[in-house]
């Protein structure tokens, strides 16, 4: 259980018992308190890293600023004790029927939703979101436990029938033991994500999570130890780029699955190269959102609002080229330009909060550079783009920038480059043929949309697009019936959906003879 050091009065009623840790999650703000347990989770407990002489670095509250926790990076012995832990538990895991796992993560899936306020405060200050959308990100996560457990026991393989009685059939199989390495803007989705197919499949997991959002994915191994899940098979070990290297690079590891950029994406694949391992890559985005003038333009404006600023922007699959035909642009835009001058952003647990704190200062910085040099360059902000400081004190340490709209040409930085931020890039086209040319016009191909009425452009269009999804009419959608993922540079393989088994097994082929070996020899 988590032990917290509370900074404020409330601290003396604090224990460790899980119903008062619902209590105070329920009654505190920013600020209030810092993870003293130790955060790395092998064999179904909390462990201290086991070597001291690793970097250590200290978390921060992205709402404040101030510590959260204060860890060494895991080093290879963590990494060891914690692939060998999952190795073991994998042999047994393995051998049940995918019915057996099914029963076992329906009882995950049903905890984890009885414990969704819980995880998502702890999201909150880990990411510095606001509470109502990390509650949906939990959510998403319990999703991927309902559906993947209710699929489990449906993995199987083919028969073939051949000449003379012989007979062939496939079997699917796990893979061993997966490293999973997270990004930090959807912690705990990412936990669910990677780690609920991968279970389903008859996997153990060992999971890294962003070194500045530790906190969630180690809970989520608490709670699958209570819901029954054998120890080991559910591993969470902490660090940087070194101890995702330890990991990725380890030789009884079998597949990596990755979320975060395409930098290290690319250093990750090389790695797995080395190994000859599976990878998947989920990287980053700077996906086109078309809207032409016949959509509905009150859908189209919501739509372009929740493809920009959900997680202060911090979204891989952002549509945040916004196209929009030269007729509707002047309404579109001053539609948009009001609504984004409302939004409420301020202490990410206050419920009424729309937009909480970048991740850190060093990333808020990259964006207002973005901002800047886009302006430098002639493009016009139509509003926001600024650094802001919230009212209230205690936030003064976070970062937060007030959402922006911004003008500028295709071939500016801003229009080419991933800013993960609130910003919005609007640009004004005039034909369908034009519209697509542009929009392709990217290394990246994670996602796309398009607002229209006319179904037969829609289908027409998504078509032509070149990325991994498209939304007609709506966006940044994720039912975890469909996959996701990217074309181009924005990734390779996919999560969600039954493809998602495909990434999480490997396929042995059994031929049976029926008749006699016919030998020329
Ligand atoms: P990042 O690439 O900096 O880090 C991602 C993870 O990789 C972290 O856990 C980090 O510690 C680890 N890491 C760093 N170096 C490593 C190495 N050499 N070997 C192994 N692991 C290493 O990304 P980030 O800043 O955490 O996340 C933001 C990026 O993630 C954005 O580009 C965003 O678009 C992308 N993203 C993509 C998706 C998707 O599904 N496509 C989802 C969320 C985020």
């Amino acid at each position: 259980m988590l032990k917290l050091a509370q900074r404020n009065s409330t601290a003396a009623i604090l224990t460790q018992t899980k119903q008062l840790v619902s209590i105070v999650f329920r009654t505190i703000t920013s600020g209030n308190f810092e993870v003293e347990t130790p955060l790395n989770f092998i064999n179904g407990r909390r462990k201290n890293c086991l070597q001291t002489t690793t970097q250590s670095f200290t978390v921060e509250e992205p709402a404040t600023g101030k510590t959260l926790c204060r860890m060494h990076e895991s080093g290879i012995e963590d990494v060891n004790k914690a692939v060998n832990a999952a190795q073991q538990a994998q042999h047994d895991w393995g051998e049940m029927s995918g019915f057996e796992r099914s029963k076992v993560l329906q009882k995950c899936a049903h905890l984890l939703k009885e414990k969704q306020e819980d995880v998502a405060r702890l999201e909150v200050f880990d990411t510095g979101k606001p509470i109502w959308e990390a509650r949906g990100d939990v959510q998403t996560a319990v999703d991927a436990l309902e559906y993947f457990s209710g699929i489990a026991s449906t993995l199987c393989g083919q028969h073939f029938t051949l000449p003379g009685g012989s007979f062939g059939y496939t079997r699917r199989e796990p893979l061993g033991v997966v490293a999973a390495i997270g990004a930090w803007n959807f912690p705990i989705q990412m936990a669910g994500w990677k780690s609920a197919p991968a279970l389903a499949c008859g996997n153990a997991v060992v999971f890294k999570p962003s070194e500045f959002t530790p906190l969630t994915a180690v809970m989520l191994g608490e709670i699958y130890k209570e819901a029954g899940l054998p120890d080991g098979l559910y591993n969470v070990v902490q660090g940087g780029g070194q101890t995702g290297n330890l990991l990725s690079s380890h030789p009884d590891i079998a597949k990596v699955t990755f979320t975060g950029s395409v930098t290290t994406g690319s250093k990750v694949m090389k790695t797995c190269a080395g190994g000859i391992k599976a990878v998947t890559l989920e990287l980053g985005g700077k996906s086109p959102l078309i809207l032409f003038d016949d959509c509905d333009i009150t859908n189209a404006v919501n739509g372009a609002l929740l493809a920009n600023y959900l997680t202060q922007g911090q979204v891989c699959s952002n549509g945040t080229r916004v196209f929009i035909q030269e007729n509707i642009f002047s309404d579109v835009i001053s539609r948009l330009v009001n609504r984004v001058k409302a939004i409420k952003y301020g202490d990410p647990h206050c419920e009424k909060t729309l937009m909480g704190a970048m991740i850190n200062k060093k990333h808020a910085e990259k964006v207002l550079g973005f901002i800047s040099r886009a302006k430098q360059q002639g493009a016009e902000v139509l509003c926001g783009g600024k650094q802001i400081v919230p009212d209230n004190p205690i936030l003064h340490g976070g970062s937060y920038i007030s959402p922006c709209i911004i003008k500028p040409s295709d071939d500016m930085e801003i229009s080419l480059e991933e800013v993960f931020g609130p910003v919005m890039n609007v640009y004004s086209f005039r034909s369908e043929e034009e519209v697509l040319k542009r929009a392709n016009d990217s290394q990246f191909g994670l996602a796309s949309g398009i607002f229209t009425k006319d179904l037969n452009r829609a289908h027409r269009v998504a078509a032509k697009i070149q990325a991994g999804s498209c939304y007609i009419n709506n966006y940044n959608i994720y039912p975890i019936e469909m996959p996701f993922g990217g074309y181009k540079k924005s990734g390779i393989g996919r999560e969600n959906g039954m493809i998602t088994l495909e990434y999480f097994t490997q396929l042995k082929t059994v031929y049976v003879e029926g008749g006699n070996v016919d030998c020329p020899y």
